[in-house]
C-alpha cells in the first residue's frame, strides 16, 4: 500500500517514493541538551518512530536508515554551565542519558544513528569552507555568515520571502552583517566562554551555529539528499529553511524531498510556558504514569494538528489501555497465528492517521472481547495477532497484559486473580453468598466475571 504524507515543502499529501528501496533515509531535529525536555519535545520523535515502524515494516526492518541528533553546544548550553559552574559536557552527558531512558519509557525506537554536533565540528567547517568559497558565506570580525540573497530560492519551504523574515524578528542581530537576514554559520567565541565551546577554525576560534550542525550531521551520516526530513512546525523557519540553503548551496542538490512538521502542543488550552508555569516534563510525569498513557495521548491526535494536553485527555487514554489490554488478557493464552487486519496500516498510510489507527485498535479490542465471550478459539488467535501487530506499529501494548495490571497498582491483576479464583470456590462448595458477595465485590471496582466452561476470567468494564 502506498504511504501518503504531507511535504511541507511542496504544501501536498503526496505519495512516499524512496529514492532507493533498499536505503530510505530519514533524518528529525533532536533536543539541545540542557534540560529535561518537555512533553512537547517528545511529540516530534513519538510521531516520527510511527512512521519509522511503518516505513521498517513496508521496506523492511534494514532498509531504513534513521538519524536524529543531540545538540550539544549552544548558547543555551553555556549559559547553564556558566550557572551552575559545571563543565558543558557533564551537563550535556546528564541530559543525553535522561532523554533516551525517557524516549525509552515512551516505547521510542532509538534511531540508527545518533549524531552529536560536538563530534562533526571539522565536517562543518569543511562545510563552511565550500560555502565560502562558492561565495555563499561572508565573513565579519563576529563570523562567518550565510547570505540569503546569494541562493534564488531561499524562502521555499516557508514561502516567506526576505521582508516577512525580517519583520518575524526571530534573526540574529549584529552590525556587520550585509542583510537583517543573514544568518551565522560561525560565531567568534566572546571573552569569557568556556573553552569547551571554543574550536580553531579559518574564521577564528569560536563555534558552529545551531543550523550549520543538522546539515553537516546529515550529509555525513545519510547522505546529500534524504527522502525525510522531519521535525515541529516551529523549525520550518528558520532552521530547516537555513539547513536547505546551506545544503543546497553547498552540494548542489536536493536536500531531502520530504519535508514533515508535527504540530504544537499546548497544556489545557495554553502555550507551555515556564512564565506560564505549565512546563509538563516526562522525566517527572512517568514516577506517576505510564509511558503508553502518555504516548498514547501524543498520538491521539493527527501529527499535523494541534494537540491539547488535559488530564481529561490522560485519563482517556488510560482507560483505553486499560481496555485493550483487558482485552488481550482475554486472548493472550492463544497462539496468534496470523495478521488479518489491515485497518491500522491503512490509518496511517493515510499520512500517518493516528486517531483512525488508535479508533482500529480498539475495534480490535472489542474483536477480542466478542471472541473470548464466544469461546471461539480461531477468532481468539486471530484477535491476539491483530492487536499485537497494530500494536508494533503504534509502539504500543508492548507489556504484557499481566505486566499491564501489576504496574497499574502494584499486584492488582494477582489479587483479582485470588478473588476470582476463591468465588470458584465459593461456588463449588455451593456457598452462594459468598460467591455473589464477591462478583459485587470485583463489580463495585469496575470488573466483570464471565464464566465459561472453562472456569471464570474477568475484564475491567
Ligand atoms: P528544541 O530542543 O527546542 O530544539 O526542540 C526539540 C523539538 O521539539 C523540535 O522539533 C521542536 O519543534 C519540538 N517542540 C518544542 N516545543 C514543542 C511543542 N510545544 N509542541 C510540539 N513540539 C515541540
Ligand atoms: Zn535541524
Amino acid at each position: 500500500m502506498d504511504i501518503k504524507l504531507t511535504n511541507s515543502l511542496t504544501r501536498k499529501k503526496e505519495v512516499f517514493v524512496p529514492q532507493d528501496e533498499k536505503r530510505v533515509t530519514m533524518y528529525v531535529c533532536g533536543p539541545t541538551v540542557y534540560s529535561y525536555a518537555h512533553i512537547g519535545n517528545f511529540r516530534p520523535p513519538v510521531v516520527f518512530d510511527v512512521l519509522n515502524r511503518l516505513l521498517r515494516s513496508k521496506y523492511g526492518e534494514d532498509a531504513v536508515v534513521y538519524a536524529s541528533n543531540f545538540t550539544d553546544v549552544d548558547d543555551k548550553i553555556i549559559k547553564v554551565a556558566n550557572e551552575t559552574g559545571e563543565p558543558i559536557s557533564a551537563i550535556t552527558e546528564k541530559y543525553s542519558k535522561a532523554y533516551i531512558e525517557d524516549s525509552t519509557a515512551l516505547n521510542i525506537k532509538q534511531p540508527d544513528f545518533r549524531p552529536t554536533a560536538t563530534a562533526h565540528i571539522s565536517d562543518m567547517i569543511e562545510m563552511m569552507e565550500k560555502l565560502e568559497r562558492k561565495k555563499y558565506a561572508y565573513r565579519t570580525d563576529s563570523g562567518l555568515w550565510f547570505h540569503v540573497k546569494s541562493m534564488d530560492d531561499y524562502g521555499k519551504l516557508s514561502g516567506r520571502n526576505l521582508d516577512d523574515m525580517v519583520a518575524g524578528a526571530r534573526v540574529e542581530v549584529d552590525d556587520e552583517k550585509r542583510d537583517p537576514a543573514d544568518f551565522a554559520l560561525w560565531k567568534v567565541a566572546k571573552p569569557g566562554e568556556p573553552e569547551e565551546a571554543i574550536w580553531d577554525s579559518p574564521w577564528g576560534r569560536g563555534r558552529p551555529g545551531w543550523h550549520i550542525e543538522c546539515s553537516a550531521m546529515i550529509s555525513k551520516v545519510l547522505g546529500k539528499t534524504i527522502d525525510i526530513h522531519g521535525g515541529g512546525i516551529d523549525l520550518q523557519f528558520p532552521h530547516h529553511e537555513n539547513e536547505i540553503a546551506q545544503s543546497e548551496c553547498a552540494h548542489g542538490e536536493t536536500m531531502a524531498n520530504y519535508w514533515l512538521h508535527n504540530g504544537f502542543l499546548d497544556i489545557e488550552s495554553e502555550k507551555m510556558s515556564k512564565s506560564i508555569g505549565n512546563v509538563k516534563i516526562p522525566h517527572d510525569m512517568l514516577k506517576d504514569a505510564h509511558g503508553e498513557v502518555l504516548r498514547l495521548a501524543l498520538l491521539s491526535a493527527q501529527y499535523r494538528q494541534p494537540l491539547d494536553w488535559t488530564q481529561a485527555l490522560l485519563d482517556q487514554c488510560k482507560a483505553t489501555l486499560d481496555r485493550a489490554y483487558g482485552a488481550l488478557r482475554r486472548v493472550w493464552d492463544f497462539d496468534a497465528v496470523r495478521v488479518e487486519d489491515y485497518g491500522v496500516v491503512v490509518a496511517l498510510c493515510d499520512d500517518l492517521n493516528t486517531p483512525q489507527a488508535l479508533a482500529e485498535l480498539s475495534r480490535l479490542a472489542g474483536e477480542a472481547n466478542r471472541a473470548a465471550d464466544a469461546n471461539d478459539q480461531k477468532a481468539m488467535a486471530q484477535a491476539k495477532a491483530d492487536i499485537l501487530f497494530a500494536g508494533d506499529l503504534l509502539g504500543l501494548l508492548q507489556s504484557t497484559p499481566e505486566e499491564w495490571e501489576k504496574g497499574d497498582d502494584g499486584d492488582d491483576a494477582a489479587r483479582i486473580d485470588a478473588l476470582v479464583q476463591a468465588r470458584l470456590d465459593a461456588r463449588a462448595a455451593k456457598n452462594w453468598a459468598e460467591a455473589d458477595r464477591i462478583r459485587d465485590e470485583l463489580a463495585a471496582e469496575g470488573i466483570e466475571i464471565m464464566d465459561n466452561a472453562g472456569g471464570s476470567t474477568w475484564r475491567r468494564a
